[in-house]
């Protein structure tokens, strides 16, 4: 474990602006908003979690697949390659980022765009100091303190960050500026210790779950439960597109300027057209249908597939639901 001050954290990330594309949240009318910035002091790292997950960076909402010129025969295909550090991503975000790579990267058929962005875009997160009443990441174990899926995690603690490199992309970084850290001492550690050991209580006094338990949701559950959550639903779709682990999309095809255009845009399971098949066959076709799936999705047959569960407790959806629909609701009944 490594030490930076402030102020070599101020030269680290001054270095990093002028050197590389650097992406940090910002605080805007009150918010906090991942965004390109061009200097240090741009970025707000006083927050509790951003309004929207850094996803888009790795998912963007909507992007071309190819374009092809019957013509000319000419086929493009962008790939999005972008080179970047993401800074002062929460850990439970992060986590969010490792849950796709086994579903988006799994062979025989990982999605290029996305491995092309996973492998370009340096992510470093950032400890929470005091979760808000919504977050529960430590139910799945995708932070407070660490994530899953970042290269480096930076913990604040008294006069600076405590600096574990956690992959070698991590580790290059942190060897380009070295004359910035230096090791740890034994009261950085200490107050690492300590800083573990209060959010440890303070986040496992709020919902403990049995994990075992929980993958069984589906065969447990009871529907009347479901059924009146159901009604309170308006289908919005805001849980999904907030959803730092929602990767769902649709494909659009159209003509544009002689070329054939493929588009992939992000999709939401909790919408009415979002299984219905083009001869009008739909598997999902009760909100109540649309309603379940969507919680033994997360956290039953992700893990069942994947060995880990589809939400990493960020409470965004707990937080913007418009009628209060809670999945920690879930969690404590059938967890
Ligand atoms: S945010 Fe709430 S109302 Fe909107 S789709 Fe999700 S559960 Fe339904
Ligand atoms: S389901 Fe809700 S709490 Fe879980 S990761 Fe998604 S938005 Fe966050």
């Amino acid at each position: 474990m490594l030490f930076l001050d402030e102020d070599g954290f101020k030269r680290l990330l001054e270095q990093l602006v002028s050197n590389i594309r650097v992406i940090a949240p910002v605080e805007t009318d009150g918010y906090f908003e991942f965004k390109t910035i061009k200097h240090g002091g741009e970025a707000s790292l006083d927050y509790s979690n951003t309004r929207l997950p850094p996803k888009r960076f790795f998912l963007p909402q909507r992007e071309v697949v190819f374009k092809h010129d019957p013509k000319t025969r000419a086929l493009h295909e962008p790939m999005g390659g972008l080179e970047a550090v993401l800074l002062g991503v929460r850990p439970c975000d992060a986590s969010a980022l490792n849950i796709f790579d086994s579903v988006l990267l799994k062979p025989p058929n990982p999605d290029p765009f996305y491995e092309s962005r996973r492998r370009s875009i340096t992510v470093v997160s950032l400890s929470c100091a005091k979760p808000r009443e919504e977050c529960f990441c430590n139910v799945f174990e995708a932070g407070p303190i660490r994530g899953s899926g970042e290269d480096i995690t930076l913990t604040r603690i008294t006069g600076g960050f405590l600096v574990e490199a956690r992959s070698r992309r991590g580790q290059s970084l942190v060897e380009v500026s070295a004359s910035l850290f230096e090791e740890a001492g034994p009261e950085h550690l200490e107050e690492y210790g300590e800083l573990t050991c209060r959010l440890t209580r303070e986040m496992n006094s709020r919902i403990e779950i049995s994990r075992e338990r929980l993958v069984r949701l589906e065969a447990t559950l009871d529907e009347g439960f479901f059924q009146q959550a159901a009604q309170r639903c308006v289908e919005c779709s805001l849980c999904s597109f907030t959803c730092p682990v929602c990767y769902c999309f649709d494909t659009e095809d159209y003509f544009e300027k002689n070329a054939y255009v493929r588009t992939k845009g992000w999709d939401t399971c909790a919408s009415t057209l979002f299984t219905r098949m083009a001869s009008g066959l739909d598997p999902r076709v009760s909100r109540v249908d649309r309603f379940c799936h969507r919680f033994c999705h997360k956290l039953s047959r992700i893990p069942m597939a994947f060995n880990s569960f589809g939400c990493v407790g960020c409470g965004r959806c707990v937080s913007l639901c418009p009628v209060g629909v809670d999945i920690r609701e879930v969690l404590k009944r059938w967890g």
